[in-house]
């Protein structure tokens, strides 16, 4: 069989062991880093890949971290949607035009 599914499908067998592991680790509290420094602290309900295995991470838990039900959605919504969101055209820039009589 192979493992064609991308995401959860291809978690390693000894998952929850891991999950529980860092779990205990993080104190089931939700590592996802604020912008100040610190980290989220909300109580973890899922174990997440800092980098995701599509982009090149691995499932040791240097690479594992206790995150939030609300950073979990947001993380996995936003690797869903990298790739797709880089087409944003630029901002469409005025022709630059000398100012018009203004003179000190
Ligand atoms: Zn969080």
């Amino acid at each position: 069989m192979a493992w064609e599914t991308a995401g959860a499908a291809r978690l390693p067998r000894d998952w929850h062991k891991r999950r529980a592991r860092v779990m205990r680790r993080d104190q089931r509290q939700c590592q996802f880093p604020r912008t100040d420094g610190g980290v989220c602290g909300q109580e973890a309900t899922a174990v997440d890949h800092v980098t995701a295995f599509a982009e090149g991470g691995d499932d040791e838990e240097g690479n594992l971290r206790a995150i939030c039900d609300a950073h979990h959605r947001r993380k996995s919504g936003e690797e869903a949607h990298r790739g797709r969101e880089r087409h944003r055209p630029a901002p469409r820039r005025r022709a630059e035009e000398p100012h018009p009589g203004r003179r000190c």
